[in-house]
């Protein structure tokens, strides 16, 4: 159903920024309508514990620390609607979003799509994803159990999956495609020390092996040194390999860089032709690609909640 009404602000996105702009927006008595996107609770609601959260000294799980947030955020008015952006119109103010058939227009815009993970891009891969081949460790990791397995990355995020995924499979291989690592000293450490973790570096994945049977088999591996083939039999394939900014409805309205990331001035505050777009913000992981942090994400998504007041004020707000 449309909305007859203009709405003073709008947020995309419910993960970490998205929420606590909608804490702070709905604090400030500005009702504001988060429309949650493709992935409800962002990249937290698909983690597991989380020890660097200040004011969880034991740490706390990804998915309750957004259920908290969801929590928090209704109780001073949020709504939350399960729908995502199909598409905008930021010309003039106000300004107009398509929710599917749905038309919503909104003084200000807050945009906390953040980012979603990213694949190898092979053929194989994509025809047996939910069939053994997955982004999700939390989600899929089950699944797993009592299995040989292979983890691609050489992240963090890599890292935490491998150390994860060792709770349900018997072995795990990571495989990093050079020999050098992203990850933090002490992550990597962790994974190096692990018994059930065993390190192939140099090496790509080829292909994905089980097409025809529709359940993983194998992957064949290429040795980047040497161009030697191997067949590595696994039956389960777990990408850790980052992420890509789900900014794609914003293409030629705002200023992207060259990953598509949104970039923004004075933290939050989005462009157009290098020209600031009043009421128009963007916070945590679409516009961050240095820090991706939770608690980064949450301190920018404070940040425009603060600038939609400011810009509000002239609307006698
Ligand atoms: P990163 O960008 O840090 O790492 C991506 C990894 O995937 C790199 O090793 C990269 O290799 C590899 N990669 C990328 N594309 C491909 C490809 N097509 N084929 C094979 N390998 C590929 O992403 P992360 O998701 O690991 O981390 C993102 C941020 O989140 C970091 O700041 C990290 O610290 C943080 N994080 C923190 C955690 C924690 O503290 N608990 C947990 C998870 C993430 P290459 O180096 O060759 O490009």
């Amino acid at each position: 159903m449309s909305d007859t009404t203009t709405r003073d602000t709008v947020i995309l996105g419910s993960g970490c920024s998205g929420l606590t702009a909608a804490i702070y927006t709905a604090r400030a008595n500005l009702k504001p309508l988060v429309l949650e996107g493709h992935e409800p609770g962002g990249q937290l609601s698909i983690t597991t514990l989380v020890e660097n959260f200040p004011g969880w000294p034991e740490g706390v799980q990804g998915p309750q620390l957004i259920e908290n947030m969801k929590q928090q955020a209704t109780r001073f008015g949020a709504e939350l609607r399960m729908a995502h952006l199909t598409g905008v119109d930021l010309t003039k103010a106000p300004y107009v979003l398509h929710v599917g058939k749905d038309v919503i227009h909104t003084r200000t815009l807050i945009i906390a799509s953040g980012a979603s993970a990213r694949w190898l891009g092979l053929p194989s891969e994509q025809a047996l994803i939910g069939h053994g081949v997955s982004s999700c460790a939390t989600c899929d990791g089950f699944f797993a159990s009592g299995k040989e397995i292979a983890v691609i990355g050489g992240g963090d995020s890599a890292m935490e999956e491998a150390i994860f995924l060792t709770r349900f499979a018997t072995k795990v291989t990571l495989i990093n495609r050079t020999e050098r690592f992203r990850a933090s000293k002490i992550m990597l450490e962790r994974a190096m020390a692990h018994p059930q973790i065993e390190f192939l570096t140099n090496t790509t994945v080829e292909e994905v092996l089980g097409v025809e049977e529709k359940d993983v088999k194998g992957l064949r591996l290429k040795n980047q040194a040497t161009g030697a083939e191997s067949i590595l039999p696994v039956s389960f394939m777990f990408l850790g390999i980052g992420h890509s900014p789900n900014a794609t409805a914003f293409r030629g309205i705002l200023d992207l860089d060259d990953d598509g990331y949104i970039k923004t001035t004075n933290n939050v505050f989005t462009t157009h032709n290098g020209q600031i777009l009043p009421g128009v913000f963007a916070c945590g992981d679409i516009q961050d690609r240095r820090y991706r942090q939770a608690i980064t994400a949450a301190g920018s998504g404070c940040m425009a909640a603060l600038e939609v007041e400011k810009y509000l004020e002239q609307f006698g707000h």
